[in-house]
């Protein structure tokens, strides 16, 4: 038989991802099935026809982005966190952020060294950390700063600021930001700071960037992508900012592992950026109201969620339900033709919880799917 390296022994297929897989395959075959484990936003955004776009579009691009887009990129970030970004040298546009945060792991972290992530914590950072032969150390989200810093070794290379927080929906105010800047200064760690949900946040509560308490990029990384905030997951476009060395060495890895983001997707993008997020951030405002009303509507029948109030996820408690999470997410798939996401994915302690994301079906299907979810709590 044909041997495997053992780099994988130790890493899962992405549980989201598993799951939908599943709704797909459910769903290719006629089943109706109430989508509530997938990972996006479904917008109404413009779609590009493709003879619209030039000759260059149809090739290869320059592996840190075609130049437009880093410009646009740069300025939007410059007016969402107030921190100037160099297009030519301090940001590279990646195939979402998932390769963003993976070759910001690659390029920072040593064999055996570790990463630090609040848990519940996003499906791939354990992994991912694993693939680069580190050891993702897990911290509780709901704790201090305090709490994180009592982990810091001299083993530590770097946190994973995921803010706002997926699956919790949790904002982290300046104070801790900025502590966590005082611990990077005083131990010598990146902050990896994962910022995808950075427009889904209430109206009167905006969202500190990590990056905003850094403008040096002394050690802070930023990964953010077009997937959640534009709402175009499917076009895998992200970006990822740090200072000019660190982008010149991501630069390699993405010249190695996939030369560049789709250049088609990109020119698209870089013409339309304005009238994109323009459409987009509308839908956003509605969708983290109906975020909120889901919330009441657990609430209304007993079941609480941890709080948080960005993101377009919730994260129920299985309350006295005897199913462990996974066995709770088959059986509500079986019975209910309902798909979440167990809890168990987002880290050992989550065992007790659900990902519940109200993002890709209109409210009457959400608040069935979530009667479903309660029903057979009860
Ligand atoms: N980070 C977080 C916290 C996520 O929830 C996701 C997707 O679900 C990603 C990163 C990766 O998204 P993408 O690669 O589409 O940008």
């Amino acid at each position: 038989p044909l041997r495997h390296s053992t780099l994988l022994d130790d890493v899962s297929q992405a549980a989201s991802i598993k799951q939908n897989n599943r709704v797909y395959e459910l769903k290719a075959a006629g089943a109706d099935v109430i989508t509530l484990s997938l990972g996006e936003a479904l917008f109404d955004i413009p779609m590009p026809t493709l003879d619209e776009l030039g000759p260059d579009a149809h090739r290869y691009s320059h592996s840190l982005g075609v130049q437009l887009l880093r410009e646009k990129l740069a300025k939007y970030h410059e007016q969402t966190s107030g921190t100037p970004v160099d297009p030519d040298g301090e940001i590279m546009v990646t195939a979402g952020s998932k390769s963003a945060l993976y070759m910001t792991l690659l390029a920072l972290v040593e064999p055996g060294q570790e990463v630090i992530v609040p848990e519940p914590m996003w499906v791939s950072y354990h992994d991912q950390v694993r693939l680069c032969r580190g050891v993702p150390v897990a911290v509780p989200w709901d704790g201090t700063v305090e709490d994180l810093a009592a982990l810091i070794t001299p083993r530590t290379r770097a946190v994973i600021v995921n803010n706002p927080h997926n699956p919790t929906g949790r904002r982290m105010s300046a104070a801790e930001l900025l502590r966590l800047h005082e611990l990077a200064d005083e131990h010598g760690l990146a902050l990896i700071a994962d910022e995808v949900y950075s427009e889904f946040v209430p109206d009167d509560a905006p969202c500190a960037g990590t990056g905003t308490f850094d403008p040096g990029k002394e050690h802070t990384i930023v990964c953010n992508s077009m997937s959640k905030n534009f709402g175009i997951s499917g076009w895998r476009i992200g970006y990822v900012i740090a200072e000019r060395q660190l982008i010149s060495q991501l630069m390699k890895l993405q010249q190695h592992m996939i030369t560049c983001a789709p250049t088609i997707l990109c020119h698209y993008l870089a013409e339309n950026f304005e009238t994109v997020l323009a459409r987009t951030r509308p839908q956003i405002r509605r969708m983290v109201g109906l975020r909120a009303r889901m919330a009441e509507a657990f609430a209304a029948r007993g079941v609480a969620c941890l709080p948080g109030d960005s993101t377009f996820y919730l994260f129920p408690s299985l309350g006295s339900s005897r199913l462990s999470s996974t066995e709770f997410a088959d059986e509500l798939l079986r019975r209910y033709r309902v798909s979440v996401v167990a809890g168990l994915a987002y880290g050992q302690s989550c065992d007790r919880f659900l990902r519940v994301s109200v993002g890709a079906e209109p409210e009457d299907r959400l608040l069935r799917g979530i009667h479903a979810i309660c029903d057979l709590i009860e």
